[in-house]
């Protein structure tokens, strides 16, 4: 009989500001757990991919709201090794590495305060949330979507710490970036998620809030599997 694993929390929400590592974190729990890993942020970005696609004006609440509400989005484990944690399919096309591109980056905040995109997207992620065994990550799993989450973590880092971080992930791929560009935009977007009247970025009160500035990704790793077991 093992005692520990049945103590195991079924529900893991990870919650904190952009770049955080949420993800990095997420999915190495996930995997080390055998639970299935879901990285909320992607179905914002999607709609928002979309949106821009198809010439939808970001700032039309209701034509972006309504788009959310016919779109089908799968998120469905790593059909390739080239980095990504998941594959992110819209209507059947696989957008993985769209959904992270600059334009989405800048307009993604805007479309996730929309009333009608947040009831759309959180009432799915609710739903595959319940069937348990989950490493959940985003920004309001653990106030909102989930609740009753077994455990729930907020992770945060200074704006300068998570914007190094993202700059050095970008030059490692081989990227071209410019790192006072992307603290700009990490800055506005955290206003942006925090201020919104529905469902803002906030801990949870009953979430443990890890500060990672001066952790590396091992040292949060540790921290995040001791909480857990
Ligand atoms: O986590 P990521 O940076 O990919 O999320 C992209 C955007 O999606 C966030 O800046 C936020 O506006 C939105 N988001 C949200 N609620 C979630 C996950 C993401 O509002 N649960």
């Amino acid at each position: 009989m093992n005692k520990v694993t049945s103590q195991i929390p079924s529900i893991i929400a990870i919650d904190g500001p952009a770049a955080s590592g949420k993800s990095t974190i997420g999915l190495r729990l996930a995997k080390t757990l055998g639970y299935l890993f879901f990285d909320t942020g992607v179905m914002y970005r999607a709609i928002t991919w979309l949106a821009l696609q198809r010439g939808i004006d970001i700032h039309d609440e209701a034509a972006v709201s309504a788009l959310a509400e016919e779109t089908q989005i799968d998120v469905a484990p790593a059909s390739k090794p080239d980095g990504r944690a998941c594959d992110v399919l819209v209507n059947g096309q696989d957008i993985t590495w769209e959904v992270r591109s600059r334009s989405v980056d800048a307009n993604v905040s805007i479309v996730a305060a929309y009333g009608g995109v947040r009831r759309a997207l959180s009432q799915q992620q609710r739903r595959v949330g319940q069937r348990g065994n989950i490493v959940m990550v985003g920004r309001d799993i653990g106030t909102v979507v989930l609740p009753e989450a077994d455990l729930k973590i907020y992770l945060d880092a200074t704006a300068e710490e998570r914007a190094r971080r993202r700059y050095d992930e970008i030059i490692a791929r081989g990227g071209k970036t410019d790192y006072d560009g992307i603290l700009k935009r990490v800055i506005e977007r955290d206003h942006i998620d925090s201020t919104r009247d529905m469902a803002p970025l906030k801990a949870a009160e009953d979430a443990v809030v890890l500060n990672s500035d001066q952790l590396n990704e091992d040292q949060v790793f540790e921290r995040v599997l001791a909480l857990v077991k």
